[in-house]
């Protein structure tokens, strides 16, 4: 993006990518966190020195705060009667479904906005304090989407990009959002929006037509009197990390093994977080069906199924994972033979090097997610089978 190298950078997203653990000792260790942004954001991470500026989740432990600024983290506090409304209320409930385009999982609660404007506000001043003069402020994601106009309010001196992670729907499904006009807003804060595709960027356009009267060039957004550029950045797999993960022992050992394990079956390989948009129920029943039309399928092929448990402090992921897992017992009860599951389910998440293998040893990849910003396990697996 231009601009960010010359000037010093931070970094802000809802979470920090890193756990922290607590030692018998009594020490303090970090551990980096997976995810979809912590893997967009390696590359840039093993290239530019920056302040990285989140909530860190409970930070009980002595000495937790000082190991995290030690690290490079700036630790954001989120009070404990905002986490709810703010982050499974208006993020996971309101905007994560609305943007997915799963209408009848939008959740109306007039709590929700309010504490979300409140948690962006918080986020505000601690960027504005922890960024030096003239920095290059860049801001991920939808949790955050009226912090670059707060900052901007408080610190006018910061260049500020936005980058939104997820899709941004078409005008006819934005405009259903009661916080529209304030979302917009506080997007058009920045100097710069990036996305993934050209279509999420043209949405935006119309959106910002439909909702506030702004015309729109291209690539820009007039808005009082500033330009705001727009402009399309897929994010992609971190290649050179899946190529050493790829030549790691614990893959080279594993892929022996799997190998032997599933010698003469086809393998079926799908690697999803817990989420409805992701569309796991439909894809088991799409492999129930195709057994169902020839049983013997059943010993010749396996569908290994990873999902990642997420947020699971909700009835609604819950339900999800009860609905899948009652789905993996159907078929494997119906379809199974002695010596022969025709799934494999993994409800757990797996390192880059035990992911690596089962991306190689799989002999097909079976992602079809409803709707998604940008799948990073359909190139993570097209790499590994080369
Ligand atoms: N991932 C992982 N371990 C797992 C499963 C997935 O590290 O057991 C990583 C995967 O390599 C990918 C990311 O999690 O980089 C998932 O990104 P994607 O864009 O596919 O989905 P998201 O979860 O961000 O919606």
């Amino acid at each position: 993006m231009e601009g960010v190298i010359d000037r010093p950078l931070v970094v802000v997203s809802n979470r920090l990518p890193t756990a922290i653990t607590v030692d018998d000792d009594g020490s303090i260790t970090l551990r980096d966190t997976v995810g979809g942004l912590a893997t967009a954001l390696s590359g840039a991470r093993e290239r530019l020195r920056f302040t990285w500026v989140g909530w860190p989740g409970p930070l009980d432990a002595p000495g937790a705060e000082a190991a995290l600024r030690d690290a490079g983290y700036e630790p954001v506090h989120v009070p404990a009667h905002l986490e709810d409304p703010y982050y499974n209320g208006m993020c996971n409930a309101v905007i994560w479904p609305l943007f997915h385009y799963f209408l009848g999982r939008v959740a109306s609660n007039t709590a929700y906005f309010p504490a979300y404007a409140e948690v962006n506000a918080a986020f505000a001043q601690a960027v504005a304090k922890a960024a030096p003069p003239g920095a290059h402020v860049w801001i991920h994601d939808y949790h955050l989407m009226l912090l670059p106009a707060l900052l901007r309010a408080l610190r006018p001196d910061v260049r500020i990009s936005f980058f939104l992670h997820v899709p941004f729907p078409s005008s006819e499904v934005y405009r259903i959002l009661p916080a529209r006009t304030e979302l917009l807003r506080g997007l058009l804060g920045a100097d710069y929006i990036g996305f993934h595709t050209g279509d999420y960027t043209r949405h935006f356009r119309s959106s910002c037509l439909r909702v506030l009267g702004l015309e729109s060039g291209f690539d820009f957004v007039s808005y009082e009197g500033r330009r705001v550029g727009l402009g399309v950045h897929p994010i992609g797999a971190d290649v050179q990390r899946l190529r050493n993960a790829l030549r790691s022992p614990t893959c080279v050992t594993r892929l022996a093994e799997l190998r032997t394990h599933w010698r003469g079956r086809r393998v079926l390989l799908g690697v999803e977080r817990l989420d409805y948009s992701k569309a796991i129920p439909l894809k088991l029943a799409a492999y129930e069906e195709f057994l169902r039309r020839d049983p013997q399928r059943a010993v010749d092929n396996v569908l290994v199924q990873v999902v990642v448990p997420s947020r699971l402090d909700t009835d609604e992921y819950r339900d999800l994972k009860n609905e899948i897992e009652l789905m993996v017992g159907r078929i494997n009860g119906s379809y199974g033979v002695p010596g022969s599951t025709p799934i494999e389910y993994l409800h757990r998440g797996f390192d880059i090097d035990e992911l690596a293998a089962l991306y190689r040893v799989a002999d097909v990849g079976v992602v079809i997610p409803a709707r998604d910003g940008m799948n990073l396990v359909a190139h993570e697996y097209v790499l590994c089978q080369s």
